[in-house]
């Protein structure tokens, strides 16, 4: 239901029904989530919040349709690619309301948002149902003389926890490879965005996905860790904090069940001592303050070679004043609100710290004027930050960027790879070569040259404590398939 609030100008969605075996269903219990938007603080809408009958519900529903004899495991690649190109243009067809939901719930700018929520989704069911339908067993020839049929099976049931930074592209890192490889799912959105996890369902309805392939069941932590546990899951596909993530691994130690975990991040931005960084302004802001800074592998700890360090540190200081702050929904708006009150507090805390441990702010470090409602922080620059300070060790997940001195560039490796974390990264030089070969000594998942962008052919994912196991390219699809191996008693080809 839809009605328009001409108090803030913005829909105000209500969803009374939660979306499990195919059709929208009433949850157990009366309980809700209710949106506010971080830019009014006004509510724009709510959903019914699971609990734990709901979660048994949608967990019966996918252990149905994935067990069923001939249903959607047992389909034809090409079959499912049917259902998942007619997802792709549902989703397609909703892509402005999906851009705007997202924007309205979490602060991203909605020209990201665009690109990040609407755009990346149908590009993902394609190239993983393409992939899928490329094949997915083959005859190996044995040294002892016989040939194996090695096929790669759907993994079965599949809990997938995700976030709300970034909720659409998140959810479709998973529902993509894991749909495509026959898996069903029951899907955890973050409390905080929930309306596009419901446009998302109805596309998913409209496109024809059989009955209990796809089930949504918003809800907090507590009830996630009852999903996470519950029998009839096969295989957990979390992104969150390592926090949580730490959690949900011990769980499925227990279980021995198959975990895949992308969690948080401190990543290094390296400025060599020839980078031109004037040349490369636009690609370092989307490498360090994309999505108001709440992105996993933005490269939030600036290094700067000695020899120029006060060149960086104005350079960057002079990016962070010119972002336009605003309203997400405004294209011009370069860095929206922090998606909550909680976020604020967690980010201002970190400043606090900041100062308090003597790095030297160089600009930012307040609310921004003007904005006497919403969770703005302003871009926040320290200098002079120690490389063992809190803030640069910790992730803060807001417009914060501390900017780090280093002697040599074995120094900068050295301070680079002393983190617990290790998901992206970016090293800005005038030699691509010279950045290629720094890349391969950092520790890390992922790492750009003069710029850092996902593709959906290359795996992603962190070492340490950023995770385990990679989403996208080809890995993303094997992390929801088992091996099996028949033993033909055929000789060799
Ligand atoms: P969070 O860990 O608090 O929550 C993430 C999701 O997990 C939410 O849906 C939440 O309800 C659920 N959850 C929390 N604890 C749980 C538990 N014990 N069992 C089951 N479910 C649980 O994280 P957040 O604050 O929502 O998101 C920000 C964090 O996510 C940051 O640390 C960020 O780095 C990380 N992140 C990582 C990636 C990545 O790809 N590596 C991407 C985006 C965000």
């Amino acid at each position: 239901m839809t009605i328009a609030d001409s108090t803030t100008n913005t829909a105000l969605v209500d969803y009374e029904n939660l979306y499990i075996d195919g059709r929208w269903s009433a949850p157990t219990t009366a309980d809700r989530i209710i949106v506010k938007s971080p830019t009014t603080e006004a509510v724009i809408g709510g959903v019914p919040e699971a609990r734990e009958g709901d979660i048994d519900a949608a967990v019966a529903a996918a252990r149905r349709a994935f067990d069923e004899p001939g249903g959607w495991a047992h389909w034809s690649p090409d079959r499912r690619r049917e259902v998942l190109e007619r997802f792709a243009v549902e989703l397609e067809g909703r892509g402005a309301d999906m851009a705007l939901r997202v924007s309205s719930q979490n602060g991203m700018p909605i020209w990201l948002a665009e690109q990040f929520e609407a755009g990346f989704p149908p590009v993902l069911l394609r190239y993983y149902s393409e992939l899928a339908a490329a094949g997915q067993e083959e005859i190996r020839q044995g040294m002892l003389g016989k040939q194996a049929l090695v096929l790669r099976e759907p993994i079965g049931v599949v809990a997938a926890i995700v976030p709300w930074n970034v909720p659409q592209a998140i959810t479709f890192l998973k529902l993509a490879p894991a749909l495509a490889a026959g898996c069903t799912i029951v899907l955890k959105p973050a409390p905080e965005t929930v309306l596009d996890a419901f446009l998302m369902a109805e596309a998913a309805h409209a496109a024809g996905l059989p009955e209990g392939v796809l089930n949504v069941v918003p809800a907090g932590r507590e009830v996630g860790a009852y999903l996470v546990e519950h029998p009839g899951i096969d295989k957990v596909s979390f992104t969150g904090s390592t926090a949580a993530g730490r959690s949900i691994a011990s769980t499925c130690g227990r279980l021995l069940r198959p975990v895949t975990l992308e969690l948080g991040g401190k990543s290094a931005a390296i400025v060599l001592d020839d980078a031109d960084l004037g040349a490369n302004l636009e690609s370092f802001f989307a490498s360090t303050l994309l999505n108001n800074g709440q992105i996993c592998w933005l490269g939030t700890r600036v290094l700067a070679p000695r020899s120029r360090y006060e060149e960086v540190v104005d350079m960057v200081t002079d990016l962070a004043r010119s972002l336009t702050i605003g309203d997400p929904l405004d294209p011009a708006t370069k860095l929206g609100p922090l998606v909550s009150a909680r976020q604020r507090d967690r980010v201002e805390g970190y400043i606090a710290k900041g100062r308090a441990e003597g790095a030297r702010l160089t600009t930012g470090g307040g609310r921004p004027e003007g904005f006497d409602r919403g969770w703005f922080v302003e871009p926040t620059i320290f200098a002079d930050v120690d490389r063992k300070a809190t803030i640069a060790q910790e992730e803060i997940f807001g417009p914060v960027l501390s900017v780090i001195a280093y002697e040599d560039d074995q120094d900068a490796v050295d301070i680079a790879n002393d983190s617990q974390y290790g998901l992206g990264g970016s090293v800005w030089t005038s030699d691509p070569q010279r950045g290629a070969d720094f890349a391969r000594r950092v520790r890390t998942g992922t790492i750009g040259v003069n710029a850092y962008s996902n593709d959906p052919t290359s795996p992603f994912g962190g070492v340490k404590s950023s995770g385990m196991g990679r989403e996208l390219g080809p890995e993303g699809m094997t992390a929801f398939q088992q091996l099996k191996t028949i033993y033909l008693d055929q000789p060799n080809d």
